[in-house]
Parts: structure tokens; sequence; C-alpha cells
């Protein structure tokens, strides 16, 4: 692929990411994809699913799992549900992981990504665990040429490398979403792509508004249309050119309760980014 190819985050059937027909619609060369239902994750399903995106001209280049009982309502909520941090569903989600990583073989794909949740404090046993289990998922990655790139947000920009050093794997990477950094307050977006630049292999283009300053750390900032926030696109963009960045722009719009709003907002994000492309790239 060319350098810094558009992406969008897309689903088959589960997830907030946008259908298929989206992606062709806006002509739209690569997605990450949301994993499917356990049911759907068939080597059927891969082939069928495979055609549709060569059809289309589009490659996978990332696939996204999630679990139920998974709740972003509230930050809280997100710490309680969110990932392999909540012990009582570790075990049962890594399992899930690893079939999600076989499924993504079969989709020809070598990246499997996700959100980890809010890791714990470093001198906790709950962190030691993540960390044996964190390390199985990798070795099984591993053995099927998969990296693990973990999405950024839930923690700061330190606790991450902290995270990323302990588990002590070369298949370990980073899913940079700047937006996320705002949402949860966990720093500034430009200054944290910085300090984990060299671990940055995928990126989110998502954008969003600081929460009020009483609010930070317990609410929510605001997801808004690409370049409407406080992320700073062209600044974003130039960040990336400066680590060294190549891989796809991966457009992240989540409000699946207006897919009408959200095409609009993607189709608009993708003339932002071409514009900006042209312009840092000068092709
Ligand atoms: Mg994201």
């Amino acid at each position: 692929m060319s350098v810094w190819p558009i992406g969008v985050f897309a689903s088959v059937d589960a997830g907030l990411g946008v259908h298929l027909e989206v992606v062709r619609d806006l002509k739209i060369p690569s997605i990450q994809l949301h994993a499917p239902h356990q049911n759907t994750r068939t080597p059927a399903a891969a082939a069928a699913f495979l055609s549709k995106c060569a059809d289309a001209g589009i490659t996978i280049t990332a696939v996204f799992g999630g679990f139920e009982g998974e709740s972003y309502a509230d930050i809280a909520t997100t710490s309680l549900t969110v990932g392999l941090v909540p012990e009582v569903t570790r075990a049962a989600r890594v399992r899930e992981m690893k079939e999600i990583s076989d499924f993504t073989k079969l989709l020809g794909c070598d990246t499997i990504a996700l959100h980890i949740g809010f890791v714990p404090d470093h001198k906790s046993e709950n962190y030691q665990d993540l960390l044996r289990a964190t390390r199985d998922l990798l070795d099984h990655a591993a053995a099927n040429g998969q990296n693990l790139h973990l999405e950024t947000g839930q923690e700061t920009a330190e606790h991450l490398l902290h995270f990323i050093h302990d588990v002590n794997r070369s298949n370990l990477f980073i899913n940079f979403d700047p937006a996320n950094m705002i949402l949860y307050g966990t720093g500034e977006p430009i200054d944290a792509l910085k300090k984990v630049g060299k671990y940055v292999r995928s990126i989110h283009c998502k954008d969003a508004k600081w929460a009020a300053p009483e609010a930070r750390g317990t609410g929510w900032g605001q997801e808004v249309p690409l370049g409407d926030g406080d992320v700073g696109m062209e600044n974003y963009l130039r960040t990336l050119k400066e680590i060294g960045y190549t891989g796809p722009l991966t457009i992240e719009r989540e409000i699946p309760q207006d897919p009408v709003r959200q095409k609009a907002d993607i189709g608009h994000a993708v003339r932002l980014l071409e514009t900006l492309r042209t312009k840092i790239l000068g092709s």
C-alpha cells in the first residue's frame, strides 16, 4: 500500500464500525475490522468476507477484539467491564482473543488489536496476572505471525510504556487514538504520540473535545466530527510524519445510532485527510 492510505473502522455484525457498503460507497481502500460474533467466525464467513473486500479493492489492516459485557456507558463502567483487565472474565476473554487471532489469520491479516482496559497499578498482584495473560495471548498471536496493538486512552502514555516494557514481548505495539486521550482525560494527545511513537503501528483518526475541567478524569469528553475537536488534525498528521508513521489513516466515528450522519461525517473526514495528506506529503 502507499503511504497513509485512508481507512475506516468497519464491522460485519458486531461493534460500532460501519458496514462494508459504506466503505465501498466512499471508495475507502482499507479497513480495520471489529471481530464478528463467535458463530460467524468460521472459515466460510472469512472466505465470503475476503471475497467481498477483494471485489471492492479493500485491504483489512487489523482485526479488533471486543467482548460481551463491555460497556462504555461512563468512565467508571468502562473501567469495570472493558478488555482483559476485569479479573472475573480475563481467562475467558484471553481464550476468545486467541479465537479471534485464528479468525484473523483466516482473513490473511497480521494484526489483532484491542482495548486492554484500565491497566491496574504495577505493584498489584492483578497487574502481574495481567502481564501473564497478555504474554499468553501474544505468544498465541506470534504463532499466527501476528502483532497485537493496544488501543490508547485508558491510561497515560507513561503507564502504557511501562506496561509494554514489563510485558517484554516483541509483537506488542500501539494503536494510537488521539481522541481517546481527550475523551478519557489521560493526556495531551500530541505529547503522548511523541512519547509512545516508536510503538505506534496503527492509528485512529478521531476527534474530541475535552470535558469541562471540573469533570476531567470522571466524565467523558465529547466525540465530534474529524476536524471539529481539540486534537488538531494537521498537527496530528505532521507528528505522525515526524515519528515515521506510514500506515493507514483509519477513521473512526462512533455514532452507529445515526448511520446517515455517520456516513456523511466519514465522507467529510476522508476529504479532510486527503487534503492534509497532499499538503504534508505533497502527494
Ligand atoms: Mg479508537
